[in-house]
């Protein structure tokens, strides 16, 4: 199904946001060329996206926001807006990323409403969600995914937009500690089914990758799983030669 090519999204969160991060855009070109049959997103800081975003035109390199304010314009200070991301070069923007939704407060309200923003500004969204340990252990990942999911799954069926959708645990991400092919699979073809149920053509469109310490040494396992279209990558993505290897294994 060419809608779910492999989608490879690196996200650099507060790292690389001057001269490193246009070294590593530029090598993240070169990984493009090698690896034609997926798609490369990279997440710089806001600092450098107006001028990776250059660097990165027509090469093959799509550009996301880690973070969008709802709203296009209004004293909101320190804030950034979808029309203003569009204007800096992105296509995608991040949203509900689980450091968001721990350390920002951010609620399925403000993840929904952040999401309806992005497709309104021509923005695609990847929106995150997974369960924390607890909720893991107390048998609860599937009814947490869904609720998460049930708060922006009409406005992404009200669009016709190619989206992407990351499952990631809570407990995966910046641990070392991956989902295992099956745990993740799981998760996966569940969400998968709640899409399907929303719309047939959702499901079929929508890419749901997979975050939460990917590296090259397990990439090929987990972007084996049939539900599994690509991946959400943190550490790993900092990094051109895992990037790469990631990347390769798609
Ligand atoms: C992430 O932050 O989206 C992530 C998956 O991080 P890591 O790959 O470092 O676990």
């Amino acid at each position: 199904n060419p809608e779910r090519r492999p989608l490879i999204a690196g996200n650099w969160k507060m790292f690389h946001g001057g001269n490193s991060g246009l070294a590593l855009a530029a090598d993240v070109v070169s990984i493009a060329k090698r690896v034609p049959h997926a798609d490369l997103v990279i997440s710089p800081p806001y600092t450098i996206l107006g001028a990776v975003s250059l660097d990165c035109q027509g090469k093959k390199v799509a550009i996301a926001a880690q973070n969008l304010h709802a709203k296009d314009k209004g004293a909101f200070t320190g804030e950034i807006s979808g029309p203003m991301l569009v204007e800096a070069g992105c296509t995608w923007v991040i949203i509900g990323h689980s450091e968001r939704r721990q350390l920002f407060g951010e609620t399925d309200a403000t993840v929904a409403e952040k999401t309806a923003a992005a497709l309104q500004y021509g923005l695609l969204p990847i929106v995150c969600v997974g369960e924390t340990l607890a909720e893991r252990e107390a048998g609860k990942t599937l009814a947490v995914v869904k609720r998460q999911l049930e708060a922006f799954l009409d406005i992404l069926a009200a669009s016709d937009k190619a989206v992407a959708i990351a499952y990631e645990p809570v407990w995966a991400i910046g641990t070392g500690k991956n989902a295992g092919p099956a745990e993740a699979e799981e998760v996966h073809a569940a969400i998968r089914a709640w899409l399907a149920e929303k719309s047939p053509a959702l499901a079929q469109r929508t890419r749901v990758l997979y975050g939460g310490s990917v590296k090259p040494d397990n990439a090929k396992a987990l972007l084996g799983c049939p539900n599994v279209d690509g991946a959400l990558i943190g550490g790993a993505s900092l990094d051109a030669a895992s990037f790469g290897a990631i990347a390769e294994a798609a």
